[in-house]
């Protein structure tokens, strides 16, 4: 299984969030619409899953762990 990373620095947003989420791409994703909505009030919708699935990065190999 790979596994993602998600930066909010590559997310536009207004409050200069630096978070970064990294593990499997469901758990990211999940974790990701959940802080999305809770610090920068978005609406959980499918369109705006597909969106954050969309800004999922691979996890640069040297940060990979077993
Ligand atoms: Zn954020």
């Amino acid at each position: 299984m790979s596994r993602k990373t998600m930066d909010c620095r590559d997310i536009p947003s207004e409050s200069k969030c630096t978070l970064t989420i990294s593990g499997e791409e469901d758990e990211v994703l999940r974790a990701a619409v959940m802080h999305a909505v809770d610090v920068h009030g978005h609406r959980d919708t499918p369109e705006f899953r597909n969106e954050l699935l969309k800004s999922l990065k691979p996890e640069p190999q040297s940060a990979t762990r077993r």
